[in-house]
């Protein structure tokens, strides 16, 4: 008997070794056992659901056995505040080659001539580049001269002479409602406080990025960084144009590609639409379309590599030395040919849910997509973002409300929901899965009635009409028994 060359294949990784695997989850789930019974029962419960659920996060996917397994080791027990070969602690020299290996797979994968690997998440991530960025470009005056005890304790004043005294630093980035992160300048977040923030936002009516006009406010704003990435907008974005406007206007430019790094190791973002080679300074997570363990990574252009090094102790705590051996598993895994396979069928498989969805009447955000996103417009069905993401909840159907451009029913309620491919192209579903989830989405919401409040908003309440529900959860469970999650793996 010969076995299949694993690297042409689009499988998720994990089958070839699929019983060696399952011998040590039920090993490890067996000692979880005798210490804390609810969390091992909590640990098999959450496979069991995982299985059964139609997940179409666009920001969750299934990591690999590997990866999985790389994490629940030793490595967790170390200390290695500092950078490779120059740390806090003594006895490192194991956490060094771990450290060095995934910064070299980062690398090599990326094309990029600096990788830092220790951002424990996507934020973390961010905040190392917004320190980097800083320390490389702005003569701050010391902490003292501030004249602030605690953090806590300023106002909104306090933060804007603080930002005064720094120079007024100017952040841009994408707007929420378009589809921009948290991080790039919003008030729930640090970037809003620290950063005298701007956002460029979408056409109105086509919903795309608008490179005048966000020229247009580069010029006149004229920010110190530029911030380029997305969490929910479904189109492609031209780097090199974004690095000409920055360059225009002194900035740095900064990709946040924590979405969309699995379409850029996978070569479906090439040429202007990769970021490494035209941003400064580029970060991500390693969780979502990656594919990796929860956490973050850095890359940089030389001159702001010294700073990202000086990510921890600067903002980060020690590093997660086991997380860091999973993200260099998962970029071992990344490199492999079978990696572009996947990438590229995350992107034909989110043509085929757009399409699926056009051909029945939906309206989408920019009409469709061309990477792993799809923004659906509920509005058409009468309905609220919060709305439709519980009544398909209710048959099954993971997904995440989100605001679309100029949300008539604001940040809470939403108008939109979104859907990701990558976690359920890991399980094996192709365009015609694709498809029939559409039509299963559609059942859904056209058999969802929001619910007339005698008096106050009714933008939560609905009836799914009988028999919805089950008729989806049905033909769900069919599609996803045929592509099993981790086949082979048994508890
Ligand atoms: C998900 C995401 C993050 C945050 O990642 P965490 O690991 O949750 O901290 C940051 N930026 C963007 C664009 C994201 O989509």
């Amino acid at each position: 008997m010969t076995a299949e060359p694993v690297t042409s294949s689009t499988a998720a990784p994990g089958a070839e070794y699929a019983d060696t695997a399952s011998a040590a989850y039920r090993a490890a789930l067996q000692v979880i056992e005798s210490v804390e019974p609810r969390i091992a029962a909590a640990t098999r419960k959450e496979l069991a659901d995982q299985r059964d659920s139609l997940k179409l996060i666009a920001s969750e996917n299934y990591a690999s056995p590997a990866v999985l397994l790389t994490m629940g080791t030793w490595l967790s027990d170390k200390y290695a505040e500092g950078t490779i070969g120059h740390r806090f602690y003594a006895g490192c020299q194991n956490v060094d080659v771990v450290e060095s290996v995934a910064a070299e797979h980062a690398r090599e994968l990326f094309g990029a001539p600096y990788a830092y690997a220790q951002p424990h998440s996507g934020i973390d991530a961010n905040l190392v580049a917004f320190w980097a960025i800083l320390a490389t470009r702005v003569e701050a005056p010391g902490l003292a001269e501030l004249g602030a005890k605690h953090v806590n304790d300023l106002s909104e004043t306090d933060w804007e002479s603080l930002r005064n005294k720094l120079g007024n630093q100017r952040l841009l980035g994408m707007s929420l409602d378009a589809g921009g992160h948290l991080t790039h300048g919003f008030r729930p977040n640090i970037s809003g406080k620290m950063f005298h923030q701007r956002s460029y936002g979408t056409d109105p009516e086509t919903g795309l990025l608008d490179y005048d006009k966000l020229a247009a406010a580069a010029r006149e704003f004229k920010p110190l960084i530029l911030v380029g990435g997305y969490s929910a907008y479904p189109r492609r974005v031209n780097f090199a144009k974004l690095r000409e406007i920055a360059d225009e206007v002194g900035a740095t430019l900064m990709v946040d590609m924590a979405h969309f790094a699995g379409l850029v190791a996978g070569k479906v973002f090439t040429g202007d639409e990769d970021p490494v080679p035209h941003a400064h300074v580029t970060t991500t997570t390693t969780h979502k379309s990656l594919r990796g363990p929860r956490g973050g990574l850095v890359l940089a252009q030389p001159e702001y590599s010294d700073a990202v090094d000086k990510g921890c102790p600067m903002v980060l705590g020690g590093p997660l030395s086991h997380v860091m051996a999973a993200k260099a598993v998962a970029l071992a895994e990344a490199r492999q040919p079978s990696f572009q396979a996947y990438a590229q069928r995350v992107a034909d498989n989110a043509k085929a849910l757009a399409e699926g969805f056009l051909k029945r009447g939906a309206r989408l955000v920019t009409g469709g997509t061309d990477n792993h996103i799809v923004l659906l417009d509920v509005t058409s069905f009468g309905l609220t973002g919060r709305q439709a993401e519980s009544a398909l909840l209710d048959a099954g159907v993971v997904t995440n409300r989100n605001s679309i451009p100029a949300d008539p029913n604001g940040a809470w309620y939403t108008s939109g929901i979104r859907f990701g491919t990558p976690a359920l192209t890991t399980r094996g579903f192709g365009a015609t899965e694709f498809d029939r989830v559409a039509e299963l989405v559609v059942d859904v919401l056209n058999n969802t009635t929001p619910t007339q409040a005698s008096s106050g908003p009714s933008k939560a309440k609905y009836t799914l009409a009988d028999g919805t529900a089950e008729r989806v959860h049905a033909a769900s469970a069919e599609m996803l028994a045929a592509n099993p999650l981790y086949p082979g793996l048994t508890l």
